[in-house]
């Protein structure tokens, strides 16, 4: 989901926000104080990332201990 990180100019409050279009990002309003005046972070807080499948290469080599 698209969660953006937004920080606010009048109280400086840094907050998550669920923009689901650009256009949403206009009415993105300060949650402590309720400003308008916010500025979008570039880097997304919890952007969709690619889940690579890693193989793990794990010799188990078990001896029979006594
Ligand atoms: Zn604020």
């Amino acid at each position: 989901m698209p969660l953006y990180g937004f920080i606010c100019d009048d109280c400086a409050e840094d907050f998550e926000e669920l923009v689901m279009s650009s256009s949403k990002v206009d009415a993105v309003v300060c949650p402590a104080c309720g400003s308008n005046k916010v500025q979008r972070q570039l880097s997304l807080v919890a952007g969709i990332k690619g889940s690579s499948s890693g193989t793990t290469n794990s010799a188990s080599c078990s001896t029979g201990g006594g």
